[in-house]
């Protein structure tokens, strides 16, 4: 059985004024959209398209997965009706894991790409519907010309353009430590496979391969948005055996029973040894075993969770690193098996019920949270910040976005989101016409 951790970037390059890509990355699903059309329309489809996939939830049948993309088509064709949007589309890229199975459902349209890399090899996973893959196909283009051909941005299948689309799916095999990339045409038409290669080799971390994918394109000259979405494989049931196997062996080592659960969570096996000789973090030591820790202030900027040994000003930085990578992993271990979250227990559930973010609709304002929406058995979410956007200064695809209540990783995410949400135009103030 597998699992995936994954990170993502997106940038507006150097040229573009805005940014038409949208990107989603959940414990369920990954997406890349590259929005066309006029200067409201592109973004608008990219985010309907991606407020559509954000509601999958756990593993979905190739079939479902169809029909979800079917149904993103249609409500960007029938928005596409407002005279404003007319003509918007939308490319979409899309994986859910299917773990039971090991394979990776891929969903594709248009000309943004998954690729797989796997022992050094970089594998193109989608077909571009393009007219210059049309030409390659029809021999009458080759592939080098194809990569610097004038009319290469041009798309021949997107979402939102006809109330019907054909929809590529592709049932891909995935191991552990298979590195999946989906994309816009932004990064591939900067940045050459053997660049693509060369820095998913070497950059451990998924978020910071996305990120430095997208830099890398921006900097060979960022003629288009790109956006990145890095995702690892690895094999969920070795993770779990470990975790258990860590789990006892510091229950035994300490004595103290009631870390037990905290410790398979906070303490994968890739962490530190020296973090487990330490004290426990104040939260979890002074709280009852049975009764969830009162979240506190300052607990919510700065998790203990992912460092149980307590803060090291010396290596702050690998300590932020980890509590960004660790809580995306455990709760796709946690999605995956039911058993892992009886497993856990009480105090597992309260890391798995914070260790995401959300924006909702409080009182009119746009608030972000730290929790689970609805929360999760005790657990309530609690308010991060308020970031003084008024709900009503949003357009309604924005608002219909915000309702979906999405789950980010981290709060620098959820911030994105947010900024993301209030730079969609609401006027008629085009300047690149429709
Ligand atoms: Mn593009």
């Amino acid at each position: 059985m597998i699992g995936y951790d994954g990170g993502a970037a997106t940038h507006v390059g150097a040229i573009r004024d805005i940014n038409q890509d949208r990107m989603l990355l959940t414990g369920t699903i990954a997406a890349v959209a590259d929005g066309m059309g006029g200067h409201a329309g592109g973004e608008k489809a990219a985010a309907l398209a991606i407020g559509e996939l954000s509601g999958v939830r756990g593993t979905i049948s190739p079939d479902r997965f169809h029909r979800v993309v079917a149904s993103a088509n249609r409500r960007i064709f029938e928005t596409s009706a407002d005279p404003n949007l007319r003509g918007m589309g939308t490319t979409i890229v899309a994986a859910v894991v299917d773990a039971e199975a090991d394979q990776l459902n891929i969903v594709n349209v248009g000309d943004s790409r998954a690729y797989r890399l796997r022992d050094g090899q970089l594998e193109q996973l989608t077909i571009d519907h393009s007219l210059v893959e049309d030409l390659v196909r029809e021999g009458r283009l080759s592939p080098e010309e194809a990569l610097t051909h004038p009319q290469r941005n041009i798309v021949t299948r997107a979402l939102g353009i006809n109330p019907e689309i054909e929809i590529d799916m592709f049932v891909v095999d995935a191991q552990a430590d298979d590195r999946f990339l989906l994309c816009s045409d932004g990064l591939f038409n900067e940045v050459d496979d053997a660049g693509i290669i060369e820095i998913l080799q070497r950059v451990d971390s998924s978020e910071d391969a996305a990120a430095e994918l997208v830099e890398t394109a921006v900097q060979m000259g960022g003629r288009d948005n790109v956006t990145v979405v890095v995702i690892d494989i690895f094999d969920a049931e070795a993770e779990e055996a470990a975790a258990r196997a860590q789990a006892s062996f510091e229950v035994a080592d300490d004595g103290v029973e009631s870390l037990g659960p905290d410790t398979i969570v906070m303490k994968p096996v890739q962490l530190d040894a020296e973090a487990s000789s330490a004290a426990p973090p104040p939260d979890v030591a002074s709280s009852d075993s049975s009764l969830p820790p009162a979240p506190t202030a300052g607990d919510l900027v700065e998790p203990d969770e992912a460092n149980p040994g307590g803060p090291n000003p010396d290596n702050a930085d690998a300590d932020d690193k980890k509590r960004r990578w660790l809580p995306f992993r455990t709760s796709i271990l946690l999605m995956l098996s039911v058993i892992g979250v009886v497993g856990f227990g009480a105090s597992g559930s309260a890391w798995y019920a914070r260790s995401a973010y959300y924006a909702d609709d409080v009182d009119g304002q746009v608030v972000i949270f730290r929790g689970r929406p609805g929360g999760v058995l005790w657990f309530e979410p609690v308010t991060v910040e308020n970031t003084q956007i008024a709900v009503g200064s949003l357009d309604g695809a924005s608002q219909e976005l915000l309702g979906n209540r999405t789950q980010w990783r981290s709060l620098d995410d959820a911030r994105t989101f947010v900024r993301n949400l209030d730079l969609a135009p609401s006027g008629g103030t085009a300047n690149d016409g429709g």
